[in-house]
């Protein structure tokens, strides 16, 4: 077990270094570089990855007050207002209206139009300038220095022209960039926080807040602060906050996002509720039972930001070009101006150079990855299926081959117990020992035990120096009396015997598709427990979709060789192992990696725990309520095998799509390089073409979401 656990700790380990500061409060792309921390009235201090999030989200949040917001979309507003005039006005100019006559009336228009677009450069310009010196403090160039650069450059270069009486003035491209630049942020963070609108209810789970019925009447709190105990007021339509129990009021609950149960439930005084279920139709009040950050709702909340917060290795190098590609830019700006400038006026060289500043912000570049990854995480877990991060996305995306664990995964889980073989001891006898070892038991075959001992009303032993040995079984000792409960190699584990009458029922049983459980003490076997088993009514549809995709599939069990081929053929498998150990399991898992490649484990997370951790990708089927001690990297609601072709095919249209985003950033910033560097381009162009190729490259990922409402499951 041990040995588990530092593979698990290492596997998550290794996700933990990847990473990064957190997720924007806005988009929920993980915020690689320097993002920007603000206090924002009413949230607490809040992370955003760039300047556009910042301001939708402020825009967008009624916990602001009013004023605020009010004041932002006024600043917008009149920076907008202010370009459009300073472009009429500058049109004015470049029509050539005035004669030499009016050049006074010509000189007073340049100054008013540098008085007016000051405050631009202030109100608009402000903080793509702060967050270019906030970088520049850490040394990085960041895109915000690019057009800080660019800006600054053309403002300050028409001040100086307009105070020594030349027309040549670019306020008009200052404001019209900055405008552009700026809404254009607003966009792309309205459009990438399209991605992941849908997650906003379950991250409530963190920041969300509730009606908490005190002494002093109803208090509204954080629900994270809720405890056990505390009495809650939920109405219809509201997400109830907290595991607990109903004390009055009866309702309708919609309980699909956390137990995947599509038809709401009715409840009552008494019934268990759990949190992130939607109260339907009646005021309820109920009583806390477990820590409100203990819920499976918050669980399902943190897993998922930090499956968001790690770039995968795409987005990693993506990063790693743009930070190479902004200083690159910069230079190139620079060379252009000194190419340009050999035989043209300063005026001309330095437009061209300003307009390859402005359109090189390596920005699409920047979203082709991250975006489409959060996409497909998002798209999952509003199916219930969760992901350790980003980079299982990647690797998902590359399968050639799945295993199947059998109990609990292939089979439905829940095992029957229809027959017990004796020697000489009772029945009733054989099955309180079993029981009794059993009691702790997750295994599947223990809750079987367990329901037929309670229907015998038979006592419990009570036991001591209890062991489970993963893969094989249970042993412990009752009063001195050694005893165990496993499968036939538990008992050549412990080097114990079969009795005559034993065998022959086991001689008997041998070709039959049941699992026999030895019920055994004192050396020697007593009883045998014989189960069957239930196909997943989906495995069989599961296994040909997969096949169909051309995947290799395998079962690899630790139960008996006949029960597994009979199971492997049921569901048509193209390959079975079975009476395997938890590390055969694993050593099973590498032997196949090495002939098809990319593999899958598919498991509980009982006794395959390893194999999970093996797999390249380890998915659990036990549901989130398992999440923390799970060594998945995706975990599906419970009985969610048939998600599984499913899953796989959403990774791969999210490898196609970042591709296709690299691609596209790619030939625009080399296309429009080359047309800003060879005079084609203006920088007001520039900084439309810019704009459009991120909100391009957002569209081109959003698709993600209606591709995926069409795959069938
Ligand atoms: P599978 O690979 O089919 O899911 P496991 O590896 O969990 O099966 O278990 C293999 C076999 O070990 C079981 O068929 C059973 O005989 C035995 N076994 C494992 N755990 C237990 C337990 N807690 N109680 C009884 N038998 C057990
Ligand atoms: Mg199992």
């Amino acid at each position: 077990m041990s040995e588990l656990n530092s593979s698990i700790s290492e596997k998550l380990g290794s996700a933990a270094m990847r990473k990064t500061k957190g997720t924007c409060s806005h988009c929920h792309l993980p915020v690689m570089s320097l993002g920007i921390e603000r206090n924002i009235a009413g949230t607490g201090t809040r992370l955003f990855c760039c300047y556009g999030c910042h301001l939708a989200f402020q825009v967008g949040h009624g916990y602001m007050e009013e004023s605020t917001t009010t004041w932002l979309l006024i600043r917008i507003g009149i920076g907008a207002f202010l370009a459009m005039n300073i472009m009429l006005l500058s049109l004015l100019i470049y029509s050539g209206t005035f004669s030499e006559a009016d050049r006074l009336v010509q000189r007073a228009i340049i100054y008013l139009i540098w008085l007016l677009s000051t405050p631009v450069v202030i109100i608009l310009g402000g903080p793509f300038i702060r967050e270019a010196i906030r970088g520049a403090l850490e040394t990085r160039i960041t895109t915000d220095a690019l057009i800080s650069i660019a800006v600054l450059v053309a403002y300050g270069y028409s001040s100086v022209a307009a105070i020594n009486g030349s027309d040549d003035v670019y306020f008009d491209t200052v404001t019209m960039v900055l405008v552009l630049f700026t809404v254009g942020r607003f966009l792309e963070a309205s459009g990438r926080s399209q991605a992941v609108r849908d997650l906003e209810p379950i991250f409530l789970a963190e920041h969300g807040s509730a009606s908490v019925i005190t002494k002093d009447g109803l208090k509204v709190i954080q629900i994270s602060n809720i405890l056990p105990g505390m009495q809650l007021r939920c109405i219809p339509g509201e997400r109830i906050a907290v595991d607990g129990v109903i004390i009055e009021g009866y309702s309708d609950v919609n309980e699909a996002s956390i137990t995947g149960e599509s038809s709401p439930a009715a409840k009552k005084p008494g019934s268990l509720v759990s949190a992130g279920c939607i109260n339907l139709s009646g005021v309820l009040i109920l009583e806390c039972s477990t820590p409100a950050s203990e819920s499976t709702w918050a669980i399902i909340s943190r897993s998922l930001r930090e499956s968001l917060k790690s770039p995968t290795s795409i987005q990693q190098l993506a990063d790693r070009w743009a930070s190479i590609f902004v200083p690159g830019v910069l230079a190139l700006a620079i060379g252009t101006f000194l190419v340009w400038s050999v035989d043209h006026p300063f005026s001309q060289s330095m437009t061209v150079s300003l307009a390859v500043l402005v359109v090189a912000c390596p920005c699409a570049l920047g979203l082709a990855a991250p975006l489409a990854t959060t996409i497909g995480i998002s798209l999952l877990a509003e199916r219930g299926c969760l992901i350790r991060d980003g980079a299982v996305l990647e690797v998902l995306a590359t399968t050639k081959g799945v295993a199947f664990d059998k109990t609990g995964t292939l089979t439905t889980g829940s095992p029957e117990l229809f027959m017990i073989k004796t020697g000489i001891e009772t029945e009733d006898e054989v099955l309180r020992v079993a029981a009794s070892l059993e009691i702790a038991s997750l295994h599947p075959i223990a809750a079987a035990i367990i329901l037929e001992a309670t229907n015998r009303n038979l006592n419990l032993y009570s036991l001591v120096n209890h062991k489970a040995i993963p893969g094989l079984g249970i042993e412990a000792y009752v009063d001195g009396v050694h005893v165990a409960v496993g499968s036939s190699l538990m008992i050549n584990h412990l080097d114990w015997e079969f009795s005559d009458q034993i065998s022959s029922h086991l001689e008997l049983l041998n070709d039959k598709p049941y699992t026999l459980v030895m019920v055994a003490w004192s050396g020697s076997v007593r009883g045998i427990l014989v189960f069957t088993d239930f196909l997943h009514p989906q495995a069989h549809k599961v296994i040909k979709v997969l096949k169909d995709d051309g995947m290799f599939t395998a079962l690899l069990s630790g139960d008996r060789t006949t029960i597994s081929k009979k199971i492997a053929q049921d569901v048509g498998v193209d390959y079975v192992e079975a009476a395997l150990l938890p590390n055969e399991k694993v050593a099973a898992v590498e032997r196949l990696r090495n002939l098809y490649g990319c593999m899958i484990m598919v498991g509980d997370g009982i006794n395959d725990g390893l194999a999970l951790v093996e797999a390249d990708v380890g998915i659990a089927v036990s549901g989130a309520t398992d999440l923390a001690r799970e060594s998945a990297d995706i975990v599906l609601p419970k009985d969610g095998i048939h998600l599984i072709p499913w899953v796989i095919k959403i990774s791969q249209e999210v490898r196609k799509t970042i591709i296709v985003n690299l691609a596209g950033a790619f030939s625009y910033n080399a296309i429009a390089i080359s047309l800003a560097a060879t005079g084609w381009l203006q920088p007001v162009a520039a900084a439309l073409l810019m704009v459009t190729s991120s909100l391009a490259i957002i569209i081109n990922s959003l698709r993600l979401k209606s591709l995926s409402s069409k795959m069938t499951m």
